[in-house]
Formats: structure tokens, sequence, C-alpha cells
């Protein structure tokens, strides 16, 4: 069967000479330039299923960081769209570049810090926010936003944590804590090393 290069992953298949990339969500760390701001394999894997990305839909990427997540979004589906915001702007080069590696440069890309960077943005079908979150956040998503719209977060630190169990108390959606180990060296043996827990709120609007 004849290889379509128009394809994103044949594209990425290209640019990787030849080495494949996963086709699932969740796919290495290693394929995403970063600087250790990244959504970790597993974490993003459940965020995307999550996110639950349909033919031709758009994404809003809150707090890009090295474009992991609308990275994988576009590579579910030609059709799909993504626009990520990122205010660091070093960060935001790295999120082009990944996205040119891998087969999706149709990534919009904008510089700035939500919630003002959104209010110019075509609407989208989801949201996943990834960096930023404040009750201001949430609240301008709220007002702005389509019915219908999922919006998607993840916590790591206590505080965030706290907003999003309120938001949950009073939205409804799903809450979800992830508590991952990774198995260590420790002296001659192995030994369990866990991550910090994420709590991750899935609701739709
Ligand atoms: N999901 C990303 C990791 C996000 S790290 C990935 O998989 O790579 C959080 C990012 O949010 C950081 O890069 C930080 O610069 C960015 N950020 C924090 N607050 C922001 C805001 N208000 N607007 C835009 N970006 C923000």
């Amino acid at each position: 069967q004849p290889v379509d290069i128009q394809h994103p992953v044949s594209v990425a298949l290209e640019f990787f000479g030849g080495s494949t990339i996963p086709l699932a969500n969740g796919r290495p760390d290693h394929l995403f330039e970063n600087d250790g701001q990244i959504t970790k394999r597993p974490v993003r894997a459940l965020s995307l299923s999550a996110l639950a990305p349909q033919t031709g839909e758009h994404l809003w990427d809150i707090g890009g960081g090295s474009g992991s997540i609308a990275i994988e979004w576009l590579l579910a589906h030609p059709s799909c769209q993504a626009t990520i915001i990122e205010n660091d702007k070093t960060r935001a080069a790295r999120i082009a570049q990944n996205a040119a590696n891998l087969g999706a440069a149709r990534l919009n890309v904008v510089v700035g810090a939500a919630p003002d960077a959104l209010s110019d943005l075509p609407l989208p079908d989801a949201v996943f926010v990834g960096g930023g979150i404040s009750d201001e956040m949430l609240t301008y998503l709220w007002e702005n936003l389509p019915e219908g719209t999922r919006v998607v977060a993840n916590a790591v630190t206590l505080e965030a944590e706290v907003l999003l169990a309120t938001w949950h108390e009073q939205k409804g959606g799903d809450l979800l804590r992830v508590e991952l180990a990774h198995a260590n060296p420790l002296g001659r043996k192995r030994g369990w090393k866990s991550s910090y827990p994420i709590v991750q709120w899935s609701v739709t609007k």
C-alpha cells in the first residue's frame, strides 16, 4: 500500500528516519523536546483520553509547555485543529519546532498569558488547562465557552487541587486522582519511586 506522505504520521516517520512513532496517545516523552515542563507519558495518555478528540474538532491547550498535549490531539486525525497558549517565548518556539518535527505543523501557537490571550481565538470544542490554572481562568472559561465544550484540567499543587475540588462540587464532572510509581534502583535492589499525585477534573460545560 502506498504511503500518503501528507499524513502527519507518515511525515513524522520520515523525520525520524523511519523509526516508528506509536499510534496511541501517551507517546514517549523524548519525542517532545522539553525543559522538564511536560505532561509525562502516562498522565498525558489519560488526559488525551479525557479530552476525547473527534474528527474536525478544535482544542485550546492552555499552558503549552512542550506542546505534547496539543500535538497528540493533532495526531489523532488530520482534520483536528489546535491552538496552544504559552506565555514563555522560549517554550513557544520549542512547541512550534516539536509540532513541525512530528508532522503537526498546523498547530497554532499563541505567545501570551491566558486568560487575556484567549479573547480573540476561534472557540474550541475542548480545552486542556495544563498551566496557569486559577479561579480567574476557570471563571473566564465558564463565562466564554459555548455549552457542550469539554474542559480537562490537571492539578499538581495543593492549591490547584483545592480549586478543582471546589469547581467539581459546583459544576459536577469527573474528579480523578492519579498516583503513579516507577520501579527505580534502591541501593542494589529496586523500590517504588512515587510521582506527585495528579488531580484531573473533566467536565462538559
Ligand atoms: N502540558 C504541557 C506541560 C505544561 S507545563 C506539556 O505536556 O508539555 C505548564 C506551562 O504553562 C508552562 O510552560 C508555563 O510557562 C505555562 N503557563 C503558566 N501560566 C500560563 C498562563 N497564564 N498562560 C499561558 N501559559 C502559562
